[in-house]
């Protein structure tokens, strides 16, 4: 069934097909409603984040949360082929306001229907756009995120860089917030908390784990029935299997993988206390007291 409704002239112009010649009119039409739809949802979202007063107080100037919001409405949308680039969105720094979208990654197409694949579409503008915020407010003088180190010494091998890099932890930080529907000051006690009722209802899936408590500091300890060993890379791929309402949710097996480490020669030990450290900081001053 296909979803029908108008959009605004402005969405439509923000909304801009990148080879429209290989797309039917139709098709266009189609896509540009599914990504008008996400990005509302997205910029609901953010509009209420921004909105609550634990973020409101982590900025230095007031002012600049308005900056924010206003700058979220601008945000502008194009779409590349696979051929372009394999990534399922990415924006540039030096391209402020937009947002760039995988069209085959993204968009299943049956006949003269397309439809987003599953809620990766939203996922992916909640993601780019969280990097559109960190860039307005680094612009804005405002500290996004503290360094936010992980266990590892990285190789150079591009995916631990990746997985460790904090423009991507901030992001990462952002969709796990959404999906836990966390406080921005919520600690580990309170993630680990809801993420034992996500598991428990199986909302958060990681398959053929035994999860356990463990405290000082907060987290969790997966134990894998098959044994793997490792490093960063691998226990990104570690949490590669864990789905979300039956989706991947490769941000948040990013996050996990950064903050973990390996324990008693058959566990992987997820620091909660440090992502609720992050958590805690990302977005606004790093902390009153230092310069
Ligand atoms: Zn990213």
């Amino acid at each position: 069934m296909r979803q029908r409704f108008n959009i605004s002239e402005s969405e439509r112009n923000r909304i801009r097909m990148l080879y429209e010649e290989q797309i039917s009119p139709d098709k266009q039409t189609q896509i540009n409603q599914l990504i008008a739809t996400e990005s509302r949802k997205v910029q609901a979202y953010y509009q209420q984040h921004y909105s609550k007063s634990e973020t409101v107080s982590k900025f230095r100037n007031k002012n600049n949360i308005n900056e924010v919001k206003k700058y979220i409405q601008t945000i502008r949308y194009k779409v590349y082929p696979m051929s372009e680039n394999k990534a399922l969105g990415f924006v540039k720094k030096n391209v402020p306001s937009l947002i760039n979208l995988n069209v085959d990654a993204l968009f299943v197409m049956r006949g003269n229907n397309v439809s987003a694949k599953g809620s990766t579409l939203y996922d992916t503008i909640l993601h780019e756009m969280a990097h559109l915020i960190d860039f307005k407010m680094q612009e804005l003088g405002e500290k996004t995120i503290t360094t936010s180190t992980g266990y590892y010494n990285t190789s150079n091998d591009g995916k631990d860089s990746y997985v460790e890099s904090d423009v991507e932890t901030f992001a990462r930080v952002q969709r796990l917030r959404e999906t836990l529907g966390l406080n921005p000051n919520a600690n580990g006690n309170d993630i680990r908390e809801k993420l034992i009722k996500f598991f428990k209802s199986r909302t958060l899936v990681l398959p053929n784990v035994r999860i356990a408590s463990v405290n000082s500091p907060t987290g969790l300890l997966f134990t894998p029935i098959e044994r793997s060993k490792g490093n960063l890379t691998e226990l990104w791929r570690f949490y590669s299997s864990m789905t979300i309402n039956g989706s991947k949710a490769g941000d948040i097996s990013a996050l996990f993988g950064k903050y973990s480490s390996y324990r008693n020669g058959g566990s992987v030990y997820l620091n909660l206390d440090i992502i609720g450290k992050v958590n805690i900081s990302t977005k606004g001053v790093q902390n009153p007291n230092k310069k």
